[in-house]
């Protein structure tokens, strides 16, 4: 399928392919659909196989975050770039200014920061060149460690989910599995147990196990046997894909609601959980905290309003609920449902002409 084909199915308004050989940067800059705001999205560094891989990388990815930032009431749209390269031999300072170069050639339509195979001192290089940055570290301007914030937005999260199939929001005494105990699933250890949730937690590094046995009183269980713990709420924090046709026979939880991007396999396995009646978070919705934190460094961060808005992802996950009851249809449908209807609704908006500003003598 050719390229105008493939963004016409997606709906995207824009590829950029940024080349700049003496750095040796190969990158496509996706921008999906800016209706809300400017484009947001990290940039993602891979040694794809070919060209076409990185395309279809982009153009899904960038998707995923325009329904993100809509789902989360972000005012930004979706972007991403992807970089191909091996992040372990093929970074350097002359690269990432030659990205900061190419971000700052859009003009504030685009706005990136780190995703998976780039780091925060990463774009220390790019920030030369260009302002159109987030998540820098924190001597730098960023906001700091985002996953404080996803594990914040996660826990109540996860509140909406009990809430829904208990009628009350509280944890005191629900059963929790945790899957991943790496940089969010830790902390949202420490929410669930300062609640009085009795959690079950697994990792496939027993180091992690160990250091949160230390500080919680939990249950530990071999990674391959989380799935079949009788629990209220199972949270996956630690990878894509969990949710398919070999796992989903094995669940005894009433609720999904965890971290992990991509949870479901593929689409018909939301709609399996639909019909098996467990209540599924969309993964977009309930781990949106971070991006709700690095969003909200534009223009001046301040931490008790992304705190807030992560907050009210457990009034964002009651909305999609309802929307499943209402429908009759699956969690999954109901978000990008809410989703096509913050975008429609402010598509009408965006029509309103603005004039442009008058020119003056200093122009
Ligand atoms: P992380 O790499 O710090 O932690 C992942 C943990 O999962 C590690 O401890 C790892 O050992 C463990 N793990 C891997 N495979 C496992 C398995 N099969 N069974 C049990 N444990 C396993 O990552 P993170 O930042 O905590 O993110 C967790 C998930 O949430 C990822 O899918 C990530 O994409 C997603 N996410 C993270 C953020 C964020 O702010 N960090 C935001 C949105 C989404």
């Amino acid at each position: 399928m050719g390229l105008f084909e493939l963004m016409t199915r997606s709906g995207h308004e824009q590829l950029v392919f940024c080349a700049t050989r003496p750095a040796g940067l190969r990158a496509i800059i996706g921008i999906h659909d800016t209706t809300l705001g400017p484009a947001i999205g990290g940039t993602r560094m891979y040694p794809y196989a070919c060209q076409d891989d990185a395309v279809e990388d982009v153009l899904r990815l960038s998707q995923g975050m325009t329904a993100k930032c809509a789902a989360s009431g972000s005012n930004f749209g979706g972007g991403k770039v992807v970089v191909w390269g091996d992040p372990n031999q093929d970074k350097s300072e002359e690269l990432f200014r030659a990205l900061g170069l190419h971000v700052q050639s859009l003009g504030g339509r685009f706005i990136t920061g780190t995703d998976v195979g780039t780091a925060a001192y990463d774009f220390v290089a790019a920030s030369a060149e260009t302002g159109y940055l987030v998540a820098l570290p924190e001597e730098y301007g960023g906001s700091g460690d985002s996953s404080v914030t996803t594990a914040f937005g996660v826990w109540k999260g996860i509140k909406a989910c009990v809430e829904e199939v208990t009628g009350d929001p509280s944890l005191r005494g629900r059963t929790i599995a945790v899957q991943g105990l790496g940089k969010v699933g830790a902390k949202l250890l420490g929410y669930l147990c300062q609640e009085g949730a009795r959690v079950t937690v697994t990792d496939i590094d027993p180091a992690r196990v160990r250091a949160v046995g230390a500080e919680h009183a939990v249950e530990t269980c071999a990674s391959d046997a989380i799935y079949e713990v009788p629990c209220d709420v199972f949270a996956p924090c630690a990878l894509g894909g969990v949710l398919n046709h070999k796992t989903i026979p094995l669940l005894r939880c009433k609720a999904i609601g965890g971290a992990a991007n991509n949870q479901l396999a593929e689409d018909r396995h939301g709609d399996r959980l639909h019909e098996l009646g467990i209540v599924y978070a969309p993964d977009y919705v309930i781990n949106a905290g971070g991006l709700i934190q690095v969003s909200e460094e534009f223009p001046r961060f301040r931490r008790e309003r992304a705190m807030a808005r992560a907050a009210a992802i457990y009034h964002r996950l009651k909305e999609i609920f309802a929307i499943s009851r209402q429908e009759g249809i699956p969690t999954y449908k109901a978000a990008d449902l809410m989703v096509k209807r913050r975008l429609d609704a402010l598509a009408g908006v965006a029509r309103i002409h603005v004039p442009v500003r008058p020119r003056t003598d200093a122009d």
